[in-house]
């Protein structure tokens, strides 16, 4: 008999791990269970969507037909709402019961809210799926000011949106400096620069105390803990994910904010595997475990997943992760695991250019890139390698640096 395959979740993990598996296993069942209204799509595109630089179509990645054609069995607007290991069988919201000789979990995570009074008030919005995306548009749009919440890389997709929307925005932040775990005063200055250019106004040692509402439920103000308002029909929270793994809780699945697994993506239950932004994985290359939220890594963590599925041990996920920053004139790229290490080096290398790369016993584990993303390939390769650097980490800041730049490895 043919096996049967289940996968949760018809994001980009999911979706590559279908195709792989319909690769390697051409006889197999496959069946790929998601709660969204419609099958994979760019997720990484859908603030362009929101932003009004894109219509829909080009959005998509699988229509329907694709998994006809693929012989894959697609289930929309379907809730697992439990997995049970000893039986193998997961449980939709529906109570269908759906069998599976093995399982991948590549569920995800869900925005946080900001514990705060009238969190959940209309125009305060969250992003994560081209329905979020859809209401963010037509929010904005009627938005004349706005306010964002969370400095990091979805809290600048906010900013960028409200930027080309025309919404003057106040963009409030903890700290002194945007994504301030990987970025020095400095750096983010390049970026603070870019935002205020677009109307985006960083508010820095702020945060919200609570909104205020109008008689309809609608957000007016953001009150931050010194008492300041600031007045908004629009606000963007990106303060963080919770990973969905609630679903697994009363499973023996091992769970450490996110589903733990090894380098073939296999949990500590032999048939079930997970995939994507919600795994805890074995990072060859950090020595210890990570965690990515990328689309590049959750594509290639399905895949390899899908592989070791049908064969385990077959491959491990080794695999440096990046991020761009698209929305201003400049190129941004952070690598790796740029808010991790014990040291790290940095430096103005031109006007509007910075560096920033990571170390971990002297060997760098990320970075960050603006202005100039040249080194990029460099970097990563001696990351890739784990070559020890720690020696000559002022060589790693030269303008124009490449690998033969380095004197031959002194160190283990
Ligand atoms: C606005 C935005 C911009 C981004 N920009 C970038 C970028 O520029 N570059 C980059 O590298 N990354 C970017 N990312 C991050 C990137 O999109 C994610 O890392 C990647 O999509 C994760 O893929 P995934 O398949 O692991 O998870 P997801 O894409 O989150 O897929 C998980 C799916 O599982 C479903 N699901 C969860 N639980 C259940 C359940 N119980 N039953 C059924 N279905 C369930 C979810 O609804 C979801 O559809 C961005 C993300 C967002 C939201």
């Amino acid at each position: 008999m043919s096996e049967s395959y289940v996968i949760v979740g018809d994001g980009i993990a999911g979706a590559s791990a279908a195709e792989t598996l319909r690769e390697r296993a051409p006889e197999a069942e496959i069946t790929i269970i998601t709660d969204e209204g419609e099958p994979l799509y760019n997720r990484i595109l859908i603030k362009e969507f929101a932003k009004g630089k894109l219509p829909e179509a080009p959005i998509s990645i699988h229509d329907e037909d694709w998994y006809a054609d693929h012989d894959v069995d697609l289930r929309l607007n379907t809730v697992v709402v439990d997995v049970d290991v000893e039986n193998d069988v997961v449980t939709t919201h529906e109570g269908e019961a759906i069998a599976y000789d093995k399982l991948l979990l590549a569920i995800g995570g869900t925005p946080q809210q900001l514990p705060v009074e009238n969190a959940d008030a209309d125009g305060i919005h969250h992003f994560w799926t081209f329905q979020d995306a859809r209401g963010i548009k037509e929010s904005v749009e009627a938005a004349e000011r706005g306010v964002v919440v969370g400095a990091g890389l979805l809290g600048i997709d906010f900013a960028a949106i409200c930027g080309a929307q025309d919404v003057e925005a106040k963009y409030l932040m903890r700290g002194e400096a945007w994504w301030r775990y990987a970025l020095s005063k400095e750096g983010a200055s390049i970026m603070h620069d870019a935002m205020s250019e677009r109307g985006v106004e960083p508010v820095f040692g702020s945060g919200v105390d609570r909104f205020e509402v109008d008689d309809d439920g609608h957000v007016t103000a953001a009150v931050d803990p010194d008492g300041n308002r600031y007045e908004c029909d629009f606000a963007g929270i990106a303060i963080g994910l919770d990973f969905n793994t609630e679903l697994v809780e009363d499973t023996p699945i091992e769970v450490d904010n996110g589903i733990v697994v090894d380098e073939f993506m296999r949990t500590n239950v032999d048939n079930v595997f997970a995939a994507g932004d919600i795994t805890q994985f074995t990072d060859l290359i950090l020595d210890e475990r990570g965690q990515n939220g990328a689309w590049g890594s959750a594509k290639e963590q399905g895949t390899i997943a899908a592989r070791n599925m049908v064969e385990y041990g077959s491959e491990p996920f080794v695999w440096v992760s990046s991020y761009s920053i698209t929305h201003f004139d400049f190129p941004f790229l952070s690598f790796g695991h740029p808010t991790l290490g014990d040291d790290s080096v940095e430096a103005t290398t031109g006007e509007g250019e910075w560096r920033r790369v990571a170390l971990k016993d002297g060997r760098i584990i990320g970075g960050v890139l603006i202005g100039d993303l040249s080194p990029q390939s460099a970097f990563k390769k001696l990351m890739r390698e784990q070559r020890y650097v720690g020696d000559q980490t002022d060589v790693l800041m030269q303008p124009g640096f490449s690998v033969d730049d380095l004197a031959p490895q002194t160190e283990p």
